[in-house]
């Protein structure tokens, strides 16, 4: 079965509402038609509905670069998944390395994150990814093995198909260091034969396993024609509609 790639942009912390609304403009003008690749784009949350507006009728898909676990409440600072969806939310990230690493969010936490995500119909982009110290030690494997079976904890295979993976080294985030094709497509096998042993070989085949680390339009063609890679969740790249249109556009070989 041919699975159809997904190219995201993970915009992080940066441009105002006024900045991100030039860029999806932008976005839209250069790739707001492109069919046979799925675009979703995530500014922060200040920035959704200007975003939303300007791709409402294109291509290109709404996300979020995180959600509370929560549906409403005492939670200050939190925005809900139904929040989302009022502006215009499709995707939402969960378990970037960023909010593992520096917000304490842990596997259990991320899983409910899913399970909520899922409950209210978005598609979640569950992140998953070792330290450099962590593959030096021959333990990437593993920690990325169990990062997968803790994200789709309890949730049952007519639901969890609908969970994209990106497969995200910590050491490849904002460094400008990828790691090889070859590398990058061995892990995404690996996830492929987790997932296998949790659900089915079926199951395993379908699922969207993105890369993400330091992306970039020199080096997507040779990551995104590989066999495991189904797309990518794209950083500093995704910041200039010019590299990630290109992205989006790579030659398929
Ligand atoms: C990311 O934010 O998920 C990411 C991969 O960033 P970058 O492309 O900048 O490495």
């Amino acid at each position: 079965m041919a699975r159809k790639k997904l190219i995201a942009g993970n915009w992080k912390m940066n441009k105002t509402a006024v900045e991100a609304e030039v860029l999806a403009k932008e976005l839209v003008a250069a790739v707001g038609k492109i069919t046979e690749r799925d675009i979703m784009i995530a500014p922060t949350f200040t920035s959704l509905a200007a975003v939303s507006a300007v791709i409402k009728g294109t291509s290109i898909k709404l996300g979020a670069q995180n959600m509370s676990s929560e549906d409403s409440g005492a939670f200050t600072g939190e925005i809900s998944a139904d929040m989302l969806i009022g502006a215009g939310v499709s995707h939402v990230i969960l378990g970037h390395s960023e909010r593992r690493s520096i917000f304490k969010e842990d596997d259990t936490f991320i899983n409910k994150k899913v399970k909520k995500a899922l409950a209210k119909n978005l598609v979640p982009v569950l992140c998953v990814g070792e330290t450099l110290a962590e593959r030096e030690a021959g333990k990437a494997d593993s920690i990325v093995g169990d990062q997968v079976v803790k994200g789709y904890a309890g949730i049952p295979e007519a639901d969890a198909k609908r969970v994209v993976v990106a497969y995200e080294p910590v050491w490849a985030i904002g460094t400008g260091k990828t790691a090889t094709p070859a590398d990058a497509d061995a892990m995404h096998k690996h996830i492929r034969d987790v997932l296998a042993k949790t659900y089915s070989s079926t199951f395993a085949e379908a699922a969207i396993i993105l890369y993400g680390g330091s992306m970039n339009d020199k080096n997507a063609d040779e990551l995104l024609n590989m066999p495991n890679i189904d797309g990518g969740l794209i950083g500093g790249a995704a910041l200039k509609a010019e590299s990630f249109a290109r992205i989006i556009n790579y030659t398929k070989k």
